[in-house]
């Protein structure tokens, strides 16, 4: 099934001179109506009459979140403020927030990108969506909501929180498709086992589309175990535009649309192109956006890319699950690790649950120390403290195997540990206090 057949399956070659159009039209663009591009341009003495397309993206400078700290809240617009038709914004908790804009063909564009994802994924016109994602200047509620619409399924705009509501809504209203965060699929399933309820035999619940925090293979074995769906992977910043790509059926990478949007995957230290097929950060560049072009935007997440043809027959490159976000790398005693990569880890110890979180210490003597606190599973018949202690002994060899760190591993009750209704945060860092 597609939503826009011929574009989604358009052949490479066509699809790259789509890009290779776009992206020269953007360098116009950009210079002509962002003072903050043409001011960029200038510095880098980059003249848009000699700019060649794709084998100049190199030329192109990057653009980071700190640029849209330092614009705010209207300094990257490229569009006067009657032609926005929205507003979304960043919480902010990393610094001062930052303010997207959207014109009309720009709600157009995410629109159509999420309606291909969803189509993509098997979500039909008969659908019932529970949107669990929070409503409001996130871009989660409202993103998915216009593209279920257009795509002629119904919404359940249920946004976040309040979960014993979100449980009866879904029953009641035979919701089939759930979209929300990994963590917070997990305490719904938590919530409604309190409640007598079993997702698998008393909803229509069929499918899950998760994202907006990284996650890992084995929570989604574990969403599926659980709930008795299929878990996908949606990705998308405020930035970009919200939600817009998702895994297709054969849920091996996320297409990103090509003619929309054009990757690239670089070192983050040096900001050079990585190989074919290596980790790096992914870099995106806006080929459609009017109100806040972004060349060359920064994620800051780490993934790689596939450009090898999808057997599900579209033509656009992937990007596979995100491992993390380049500023959640944790360094401990000189080893970089991704909390999703100890998650890896946790999630294949079946004695433990789904919730834990990493604390970083540093210690009298300047040395770092992570302890990482885990709940066991409800299901796991141990109570003997020799038996956790054996457990907690065993989950730190893994951990010193896999990924050559040395963590402290404390096991705790099953619903001891903070919920979250949004995005899980995963790391205490107390080494800043
Ligand atoms: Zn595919």
């Amino acid at each position: 099934m597609y939503w826009n057949s011929s574009i989604e399956r358009l052949p490479q070659k066509d699809l790259e001179e789509i890009q290779e159009r776009k992206l020269k039209a953007l360098v116009f663009y950009a210079y002509e109506y962002s003072p903050f591009y043409r001011r960029k341009f200038k510095e880098i003495g980059l003249n848009p009459w000699d700019f060649n397309g794709l084998r100049d993206l190199h030329k192109l400078p990057f653009t980071c979140k700190q640029d849209l700290r330092d614009n705010y809240p209207f300094g990257m617009f490229a569009v006067p403020l009657s032609q926005i038709v929205r507003f979304h914004a960043s919480s902010g908790t990393t610094g001062k927030p930052t303010v997207v804009g959207y014109t009309k063909n720009d709600i157009d564009v995410w629109v159509e990108c999420l309606c291909r994802a969803l189509t993509s994924c098997g979500v039909t016109n008969n659908d019932i969506v529970q949107i669990s994602y929070g409503y409001g200047l996130f871009t989660g509620g409202l993103g998915f909501h216009y593209a279920v619409e257009r795509l002629g399924a119904t919404v359940i705009p249920a946004s976040a929180g309040n979960t014993r509501r979100q449980i009866e809504l879904m029953k009641d209203l035979h919701a089939t498709v759930i979209c929300c965060t990994p963590s917070y699929m997990l305490y719904m399933s938590e919530v409604a086992k309190e409640m007598g309820v079993d997702i698998k035999r008393d909803t229509k619940l069929r499918m899950g589309i998760f994202g907006a925090e990284p996650w890992s293979e084995e929570t989604r074995k574990r969403i599926e175990d659980k709930t008795g769906i299929t878990a996908y992977d949606v990705y998308g910043t405020s930035e970009l535009g919200g939600p817009l790509f998702t895994e297709c059926v054969e849920r091996h990478g996320i297409h990103i649309w090509a003619d929309h949007y054009l990757i690239e995957i670089i070192d983050p230290k040096t900001g050079e192109p990585v190989g074919e097929g290596e980790k790096g950060e992914l870099v995106v560049t806006t080929l459609s956006k009017e109100a806040l072009p972004l060349i060359r935007w920064r994620t800051g997440d780490i993934t790689y890319m596939e450009t090898d043809k999808c057997a599900c027959g579209r033509t656009h490159p992937r990007i596979m699950r995100i491992l993390g976000r380049a500023d959640d790398m944790i360094i401990v005693r000189g080893v970089n690790v991704f909390p999703s990569q100890i998650e890896h880890v946790l999630m294949q110890i079946p004695e433990l649950g789904e919730h834990y979180v990493i604390i970083l210490d540093r210690k009298p003597d300047g040395l770092d120390e992570m302890t990482i606190q885990v709940e066991l599973s409800d299901k796991a018949k141990i109570d003997r403290t020799t038996d956790i202690l054996e457990l907690e002994k065993r989950v730190e060899e893994l951990l010193k195997e896999y990924l050559n760190v040395r963590a402290k591993v404390e096991i705790v009750n099953p619903g001891t540990l903070q919920r979250f209704e949004g995005k899980a945060k995963r790391i205490i860092d107390r080494r800043k206090i």
